[in-house]
Formats: structure tokens, sequence, C-alpha cells
């Protein structure tokens, strides 16, 4: 297996659970990667004994993953960061107890978690509502795991924006041992920080927690400039950050033994994992959207082309009309005086025996019909819709 520790987060659904999230792993080439042990954003979580952790596990070992370097990311309805409602900031503690047990129980040892939000009560109120909750947590966990405390993009009151505030909660914690950092490219650029020149981060990483608490990096282009506060995730080079600045983060030596987890969105409702994996590997940015837009231009074409075959069709089956029309007024006019030898001959005509009228509409709706499905293989699910 190469030396890129990269993967991406991955599902976890029945029936297969987390064998199923091991082979969507390794289905992308993945030699890490990062899954929740529930849904995101909600704290039901279902036990331990029925998500085929034995089967999994087996799995990874088959595939020579480093199971220490695997992360799990604990549900976004934790917030720990304030204490305006007790019976809340409770609740998160022991959400949060719980998915510390469970990651040990996957036999993992990285919890990427979301500082929180202070909700109006001061940085000072956050940095110590997250390092109670932690000592909480930590002194009754009875596990080995480590939380990532995860960089954040500064909407609202969101706590952990920038790396001195990092050391400040890592620093105040009895447990600082086990507390480190993930850093989340997208977040840390909607911070203002310059993810092309990704030395510095670095540096400035190094000069607060300290580079060996650096436990995940998430791997995400961005929807919006520098310093925009957003949150909007893009895929490998389609955003603000770019390929190269952030192939740059992949490959840099400093972090090579640290998880890099992509988080891109979905296109097309299916992942893009694998063919991102590929590009960063190759260290070359490949347009793969481009099949997509194809297909888009595509659509429209077969759109027009089929609505004006609809419309020809339609053309053609009105002359037909009128000509049949015509023949008929034409035949009617001067039926009545002709001999019967003349009527003979007339009704063989082809004109007037009603050939030519079923012809000239069977073309028209020919035409038509042909329109409707040319436009239809085109369009697609957009028609059935
Ligand atoms: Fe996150
Ligand atoms: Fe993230
Ligand atoms: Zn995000």
């Amino acid at each position: 297996m190469d030396d890129l520790l990269i993967g991406s987060h991955v599902s976890m659904s029945a029936p297969n659970y987390y064998l199923g999230s091991v082979e969507e792993a390794v289905s992308y080439g993945s030699t890490t990667f990062m899954f929740y042990t529930g849904a995101p954003q909600n704290a039901f979580r279902s036990p331990l004994e029925k998500l085929m952790i034995k089967e999994g596990r087996a799995l990874l070992k088959k595939h020579h993953f480093d199971e220490s370097k695997i992360v799990v990311h604990a549900p976004y309805i934790i917030n720990i960061a304030n204490q305006l409602n007790k019976e809340n900031y409770d609740m998160a503690k022991s959400v949060l107890l719980n998915e510390v047990k469970r990651t040990a129980g996957f036999g993992c040892e990285i919890l990427v978690l979301h500082p929180g939000s202070h909700v109006n009560t001061g940085v000072e109120n956050g940095v110590d509502s997250i390092v109670k909750a932690l000592d909480w947590v930590l002194s009754q966990d009875g596990t080995k795991v480590k939380i990532a405390l995860e960089t954040m993009a500064g909407k609202g009151s969101e706590m952990g924006t920038s790396f001195e505030q990092m050391e400040e909660i890592i620093s105040k914690s009895k447990y600082s041992k086990r507390i480190g950092i993930c850093l989340d490219t997208c977040h840390i650029s909607d911070n203002n920080y310059d993810v092309s020149d990704f030395d510095k981060i670095l540096d400035n990483v190094e000069k607060t927690v300290g580079l060996k608490k650096l436990l995940v990096v998430h791997v995400n282009d961005s929807k919006n400039p520098i310093g925009a506060h957003k949150d909007r995730h893009e895929n490998i080079g389609y955003g603000e950050i770019g390929f190269e600045a952030l192939n740059a983060v992949v490959h840099n030596p400093r972090i090579k033994d640290v998880p890099k987890i992509l988080e891109t969105p979905y296109v097309d409702d299916k992942p893009p994992y694998k063919v991102e994996i590929e590009m960063l590997r190759a260290g070359e940015f490949k347009n793969w959207k481009d099949t997509n837009n194809v297909k888009e231009n595509w659509k429209d074409t077969g759109e027009q082309l089929g609505s004006s075959f609809k419309q020809f069709g339609k053309t053609v089956l009105k002359s037909a009309r009128t000509i049949v029309d015509k023949v008929d007024d034409h035949c009617n006019n001067d039926y009545d005086a002709r001999s019967e030898e003349e009527k003979e001959k007339k009704d063989s005509n082809v004109f007037n025996d009603g050939t030519w009228r079923e012809t000239g509409k069977d073309i028209g709706h020919a035409f038509a019909s042909l329109g409707k499905s040319i436009g239809n293989t085109f369009t697609g699910k957009r028609n059935k819709k």
C-alpha cells in the first residue's frame, strides 16, 4: 500500500454497517477514513453489537489499514461551549462520554469534535465550558481515545476559530495529553488563514498547540473566498482554495502521518472521493466534472432537437390534413356531375380513396412521436418529474 494516508468520510448504514463503511473506503482506494457511529445530526445510537464491527475490523486487517489513524466524528448536536441551559450542557457531556466509549468500541483512537458555540456568553466562558466538559468526560471514560477539536469556520459564535484559542483550551485541561486538534482547510480558509501557504500555517500550529497535537486534517475546497466565515465545502480544485494548494497540503511531509480526510460534497447524488483521491495521489488536477457538463449540454441540445422534431411533425400533420381536405372538397364538388365510369376512375385515385389522408397523418404522427422520443431520450428524468 502506498504512503499517502488519505481517505474520506464514509457512511455506515444497514445491513452491513461498519463492514460496509470499510468496503466503501476500500472502493475509493483509501488508506484511512472517517465515519459517524450513527446519524451525524442526532444522538440516537444503535448498540455496538448490531454494527458488524468484528467483520469490518477483519476487512481492515486484510487491507492493512492502521486502525489508530481511522477517525470517528462526534454528532453535530453536541455543544459543550456554553452552560446557558444546565440540562443541555449535561446532556452534551453525556452524549460525548458515550461517543468516546463507542469510538473505543470500534477499535479507533481519534474522535473529532466541534468545540461548539458560546452563544453570546463570550469566548472566555466558551473556553471554560469546553475545558470543564472535556475534563468531566476524560476523567471517567476509561479509554485511550483522543479528542480532536475541529477548527471551525467562525459562523455566529463558533469556538475553535484560531490555533491560539485551541492552545488555551488544551493547556487549561487536566487531560491535555488526550486532546488535540483537527484542521479543516475549508474552515481555516474561512477564518482568514491562507491555505496556499500551508507551511506558514503549520509553523503557527507548531508555535501554539504543537505539531504533535495535529491529529486529523480535513481536506476540503471552499465555495467562498478567504475570510468568508461561511463553511460551504467544495470539491477539490473547484473552489476558492484550489487544487495546487490542497495538493500541497496532502503531500506536505510534515503531516505525513496525519490522516487526511475528504468531506467534499456529493455530485449528482454520487460520492466524488474515488476520483478526488486519485487526483491527489497523482498530484494532477483532472476536470472530472466535464462529463457532467457534456451530459448537461446534450440534455439541452436533445430537448431543442426533440421540440424541433415535434414542431416539424405537427406542421407535416397539418399540411397533410389541409391537402386531404382540399382534395375532398374538390372531389365532392364535381362528384355528382360525373359518369359512373369517371366516378370509378376517381375512386381509385389515390387522392380520393383516403390513402393519402392516412399516409399524411401517419407521416405527421411518426415525426411527432420521433420528436417526442428523441426529446425524452435526452431529457430522461427531467420529463418524468
Ligand atoms: Fe466537522
Ligand atoms: Fe470538517
Ligand atoms: Zn464544514
